[in-house]
């Protein structure tokens, strides 16, 4: 069976839904997993900190304006009066839901619960459409078998024998649809998989079915070769490794959350990502073979802090480190970038949550220096740092000023930081380098 995810812009309007339903309506069995409608995850976010900072007058009105675009989907999604009753009490349902929400004191919990709302919403509507169109559709809850652990991670074991028993128990429908997103947490209470994690849904629900194939459908075709917002003529690269995806993902490419892989790598499923706008478009085919050598992509992320740590006690001194990293450990703060000198180590970090009490500790045994809006830029391919044409890469060298370099860290990432006001001139400087220079050879 395949497993299908839509994101947001996907299932965004009518004649969005509409394309999905022709890409999805081919007589196979499937598993559909959506996003909720473009904006609408954003919208919630909004109402819960209005809830937060007490401006209940506002938020009432924020669900309001939610309220009046649902029935406007509503009336243009469906033209079967049953199927449209069902899906305006749905809809007051959940608007009931929000306000109730509005009167209670803001947690963690009510922020969980707002923006759950959101992939229930289209997962409904999505089904009530296909439903129209006499398409045998069962929608079912991912509260029903999403689960993570006291970690955060999914809990596999759960979620294998309970999405298992629910699709046994409904043998005749052709597709299954549930929502992206959100899970139960280890104490059962409504949680989700951080914002973007829709993707992570589809490729925790391939493993727990065996999947031939977990494909993520979006607005663009595929992992582009450097970031098209800033670049012109990028393209599409075909074929990724799992350790190529993952690097991309991670280190900038928005096109899919960094977890995604995860999951299906060690099970051999592909993921192919698709373009709902353009279905004929080949995309990117992720799976565990190597296709070619050198660079293949760069991409950028912004929003990284770089922590400078120096100590005359780190010269000739073994478990330094160790003293560093059990504070990053302590404050369960990942470490991106690394790079070390005799007396000194250098690190970024993309979570500052924690940086006071970080720097606080570390200050304790070195001199820190904290550098905040850095941006790394990474070049990812296979083996890049033995490739012929990788030294092209540094002729960037003369043209911006690089803080830290990762070179041999993994065979597929270069890593550069610099600061974010460089990071268009680099991007375009490096597509120049690389990629332009290889088509007029
Ligand atoms: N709707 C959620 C978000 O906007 C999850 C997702 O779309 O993947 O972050």
């Amino acid at each position: 069976m395949l497993v299908l995810k839509f994101g947001g812009t996907s299932v965004g309007s009518v004649t969005n839904m509409t394309n999905v339903k022709n890409i999805i309506n081919d007589g196979n069995k499937k598993i559909v997993v959506l996003s909720a409608m473009s904006g609408t995850t954003n919208a919630l976010v909004e109402i819960s900190e209005t809830i937060k900072a007490k401006n209940i007058t506002e938020a009432k009105q924020l669900i309001a304006a939610l309220n009046d675009k649902y029935q406007d989907v509503i009336e243009e999604l469906l033209q079967d009066q049953t199927l449209a009753n069902e899906a305006t009490a749905y809809i007051l349902e959940v608007i009931n839901t929000l306000l109730t929400c509005a009167e209670k004191p803001h947690n963690e919990l009510l922020y969980n619960t707002i923006v759950s709302q959101g992939e229930l919403l289209s997962t409904f509507l999505f089904t009530q459409f296909l439903k129209q169109q006499g398409i045998n559709a069962q929608l079912i809850s991912a509260l029903d078998f999403m689960r993570v652990d006291k970690a955060h991670e999914p809990d596999n074991f759960y979620i294998k024998q309970n999405l298992n028993r629910i699709i046994n128990n409904l043998p005749e429908a052709d597709i299954y649809i549930t929502q992206g997103f959100i899970c139960l947490d280890a104490e059962g209470a409504v949680a989700n998989l951080q914002r973007g994690g829709s993707d992570y849904t589809a490729t925790i629900i391939g493993a727990a079915i065996n999947a031939e194939e977990v494909q993520i459908w979006t607005d663009i075709d595929g992992f582009h070769n450097n970031d098209p917002r800033f670049v012109q003529d990028t393209h599409a690269i075909s074929n990724l490794s799992f350790d190529e995806a993952a690097e991309l993902a991670y280190f900038g490419a928005k096109i899919l959350h960094p977890q995604t892989v995860m999951p299906v790598r060690d099970l051999d499923i592909p993921v192919r990502l698709k373009n709902t706008m353009a279905p004929a478009a080949y995309g990117t085919l992720i799976t565990n073979k190597i296709h070619g050598e050198g660079i293949k992509a760069i991409a950028a992320k912004d929003n990284i802090t770089a922590i400078k740590i120096k100590s005359g006690r780190m010269l000739l001194a073994h478990g330094f480190l160790k003293k560093v990293f059990e504070i990053f450990e302590k404050y369960e703060t990942s470490i991106d970038m690394i790079t070390t000198s005799e007396i000194a180590v250098s690190l970024t970090i993309d979570d500052t949550t924690n940086l006071s009490h970080i720097v606080e500790e570390l200050e304790k045994f070195s001199s820190v220096e904290v550098d905040e809006y850095r941006t790394i830029v990474c070049a990812v391919g296979n083996n890049i740092v033995y490739h012929p044409d990788t030294p092209k890469l540094f002729q960037i060298l003369q043209d911006v000023n690089i803080r830290m370099i990762a070179y041999g860290g993994s065979n597929n990432n270069i890593s550069l930081l610099i600061n974010t006001s460089d990071k268009v001139e680099t991007l375009r400087k490096l597509n120049r380098y690389i990629f332009e220079t290889e088509l007029a050879e």
